[in-house]
């Protein structure tokens, strides 16, 4: 079979992109300043849409009954529905639309931390758009970058997205109870999970129904902050 392969970009300016990448690794190095500071623990929460980000963080803020001393970052192209779901489990809520970037980055995160106001704030959940590629590339200056992904997304998505799956400290899998209707082997996800990536925790959880939930808390290290 012939395949063609991209060695990158070639239409558009490398260098531009290049330095739009650096321009957004030192404003997330100035927020990671921000969050050590005033000693937030900051989380990235990546994943394509539907596959459970929302309900994970919903389920992580029943757990954790912290209030107001946690607060969320929402990223969306266009809606608020992700806030306003967010916004009945307590938490200082604030949405960012995207338009029609398929990610969140460092100065969308800069501008959100100053209008949320994070006094007292122990943990920041930043919901990136619903997207397995592009936020890989942008790192806003959290602590700890979670992958979700959920068995109804198929056999290939991990296969098929390495270097997000790189990226991740922490992997869940959501939907866990689905998986057998889909067809889908929980193992085999979390095998080509290890190959790309070996240390981050693979954690099975049903965000709905709140499997699992206190292993991804460990594993984030939220335990020490309550
Ligand atoms: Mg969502």
């Amino acid at each position: 079979m012939k395949i063609i392969k991209s060695r990158g970009p070639e239409i558009f300016d490398i260098e531009l992109e290049k330095d739009l990448l650096a321009k957004n690794r030192s404003l997330a190095k100035e927020n990671r300043k921000r969050f050590d500071d005033s000693k937030i623990l900051a989380i990235d929460i990546m994943g394509s849409i539907g596959s459970g980000k929302t309900s994970l963080i919903k389920a992580i803020l029943k757990n954790i009954a912290i209030g107001e001393r946690a607060a969320v970052i929402a990223g969306d192209l266009t809606t608020t529905i992700d806030a306003r779901r967010i916004e009945g489990e307590g938490a200082r809520v604030i949405q960012v639309n995207t338009g029609k970037e398929c990610h969140l980055d460092a100065n969308l995160i800069r501008k959100s931390v100053k209008s949320l106001k994070l006094d007292g704030v122990k943990v920041l959940f930043i919901e990136n758009v619903g997207n397995l590629i592009c936020p890989g590339e942008f790192p806003l200056g959290a602590h700890k970058r979670l992958v979700v992904v959920s068995v109804t997304e198929g056999p290939y998505t991990v296969m098929k997205h390495p270097y997000i799956f790189k990226e991740a400290d922490v992997i869940a899998l959501n939907k866990i109870d689905l998986a057998r209707a889909m067809k889908v082997s929980p193992s085999q996800l979390e095998s080509d999970a290890r190959e790309v990536n070996p240390d981050a925790p693979f954690i099975k959880i049903n965000a709905l129904k709140g499997t699992g939930i206190p292993r991804v808390i460990h594993a984030l290290g939220l335990k020490s902050l309550l």
